[in-house]
């Protein structure tokens, strides 16, 4: 062949390789085909709404992580930044008349603590299907037995509890220890660190679904302390109760993140949450 004729057959294949590229990038636009964006042509998901690697589908959005893990990613709400209590107030226990005060348990040094007999302690911001991060420390100081030892928790909505108490060397009943979903499933292993020591709990929870004032989806968890976890999915019987079973009562689809008031000066620090509002969007 000759320099030119090379030439003319690179140009014609180049000219070729333009047109194929063109049209996949079209392909792709038009999602008619095979492309590194998605495809259109491909079967429907069972129970989506979707193609597999549908070219249609929404990416899911960036979200960038806490530089390590535990911190709080760009999007949380940041219900405790080792600062203030701004983010919170306490409920009056019914029997001091009810209604809400201005948060009074202590803070000191990048922690809160229990003030016995102030009331749970209420998130300002409301949620639904959230992700929780949460640190505590039972008291340092070991005092009382089973359910008077360390005992607080994360009231979820206000009413869906996650046992926080001093499991170390403190038998107790199965379905109250740290990390039960309180009297209802005992966690499914023991994973306290001892009393005084930073634990670590991380919760994803699916809120309760009501219609006509009758639950139709129940609340579940799946529940993560100091790394290991102890329930996955796990559905609430109802809101949390001592000594019997409560059924479940329709409230709003976002409520407080609430932190139980037990008397003990158990501590908290580095609490956020995400929402996860579209969670179970198919
Ligand atoms: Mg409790």
């Amino acid at each position: 062949m000759s320099n030119r004729g090379l030439l003319a057959a690179v140009t014609a294949a180049a000219v070729c390789m333009g047109i194929v590229y063109a049209q996949t990038k079209q392909g792709q636009k038009k999602s008619s085909g095979g492309g590194e964006l998605g495809y259109s042509d491909t079967p429907q998901l069972p129970n989506q709404k979707w193609k597999v690697h549908d070219v249609e589908r929404p990416r899911p959005r960036d979200v960038a992580p806490g530089a390590r893990v535990g911190d709080p990613p760009a999007d949380a709400v940041v219900l405790f930044d080792g600062r203030d209590l701004s983010k919170w107030q306490n409920r009056r226990k019914s029997r001091d008349g009810g209604g809400f005060t201005e948060a009074r348990w202590k803070v000191a040094d990048g922690y809160f603590e229990v003030v016995g007999g102030t009331g749970d302690l209420v998130s300002k911001d409301k949620f639904g299907d959230c992700q929780i991060h949460l640190e505590w420390a039972a008291p340092a100081t070991v005092k009382g037995r089973s359910q008077l030892r360390g005992n607080s928790g994360v009231l979820i909505m206000e009413r869906y509890e996650v046992q926080v108490l001093d499991s170390w060397d403190n038998p107790t009943y199965a379905d109250g220890g740290a990390g039960s979903i309180y009297g209802q499933w005992p966690p499914l292993f023991n994973t306290a660190r001892k009393p005084g020591e930073w634990q670590v709990y991380d919760i994803v929870f699916e809120a309760p679904r009501f219609e006509n004032g009758k639950v139709v989806k129940q609340a579940n968890a799946t529940v993560f302390l100091n790394g290991v976890v102890l329930h996955h999915r796990q559905e609430f019987i109802g809101p949390m109760a001592h000594r019997i079973v409560k059924q479940y009562e329709a409230h709003a689809a976002k409520e407080s993140l609430a932190l139980q008031d037990h008397g003990d000066p158990v501590r908290y620090r580095n609490i956020w949450v995400r929402n996860l509002g579209a969670y179970d969007q198919p």
